[in-house]
């Protein structure tokens, strides 16, 4: 039985007023999610705050990037020993607007999945095809891509060990969501591929889906054979909406 997880990624939001008043939120209505783990994701400076605010609550902490370097001259960027130096479990690789934005590609994401595994955290590898490529049909390809960079450096015992986070890029942030059969239809895929490696992985790996997820639609999403949780950007700021998505999981 897989625990669905809930997590938030705040992205590049908030203020120490801001942060404080959303942990107190969530912390209020916790009591009300029976089943799902939940975590957030804070911008990188508000880490700090955020895990002394947590202290003791059972939700968990994760971050939304990292370098794949340990150390050195890489101004600006930050090591996954200070993620786990200051309490994160989690660490977010791959998203979307790293890859779009920032130009990061497949290979250099499998170099960041390693490094935070290296240090102990556990990665939350984001895969998804962007409208033209599932217009063009070509939505498997994509996600199979995106996995293979980081079966082929870390081997298929290491996403055993990771969460999975399907996020259709047309979704993020559009308010569009990937209807439940969509959305089922690809996370079958993704477990269907790794149970051809190694069916125990297959079994036993956390496969959340991101994209518009909020209370209206979690139920019916989380409610799919393969859907284990959700990644959540704008519904997560705000803690009832995140709490109803964490209730939505409830047994
Ligand atoms: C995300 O950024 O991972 C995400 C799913 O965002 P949103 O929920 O806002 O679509």
């Amino acid at each position: 039985m897989r625990q669905p997880l809930v997590a938030g990624n705040w992205k590049m939001n908030g203020s120490l007023d801001s942060v404080t008043a959303l942990i107190e939120g969530i912390q209020a209505g916790l009591d009300t999610v029976s089943t799902a783990e939940m975590a957030v994701c804070p911008p990188f400076v508000y880490i700090p705050r955020v895990a002394g605010l947590l202290e003791g609550s059972g939700i968990s902490l994760g971050a939304q990037d990292v370098n794949d370097q340990e150390s050195g001259a890489h101004t600006g960027e930050v090591a996954p020993g200070m993620l786990t130096d200051i309490g994160c479990r989690y660490v977010i690789v791959g998203h979307s607007e790293r890859r779009s934005i920032y130009g990061e590609s497949d290979e250099f994401t499998a170099r960041k999945f390693a490094a935070a595994r290296k240090a102990g955290l556990v990665p939350i590898l984001c895969v998804g095809e962007t409208l033209e490529e599932r217009e063009e049909g070509v939505t498997e390809q994509v996600v199979a891509r995106q996995l293979d960079a980081v079966i082929d450096l870390e081997g298929i015992g290491a996403i055993g060990e990771c969460v999975i986070a399907y996020e259709p890029v047309w979704a993020i942030g559009t308010g569009k969501t990937a209807t439940p059969d969509q959305a089922q239809e690809v996370h079958a895929f993704i477990r269907g591929k790794l149970a051809t490696l190694d069916t125990d992985v297959a079994d036993k790996v956390r496969i959340l889906y991101g994209g518009s997820m909020n209370p209206g639609n979690a139920a019916d999403l989380l409610a799919m054979a393969d859907i284990d949780g959700g990644l959540i950007g704008g519904a997560s700021l705000k803690p009832e909406d995140f709490l109803d998505i964490g209730r939505a999981g409830n047994a």
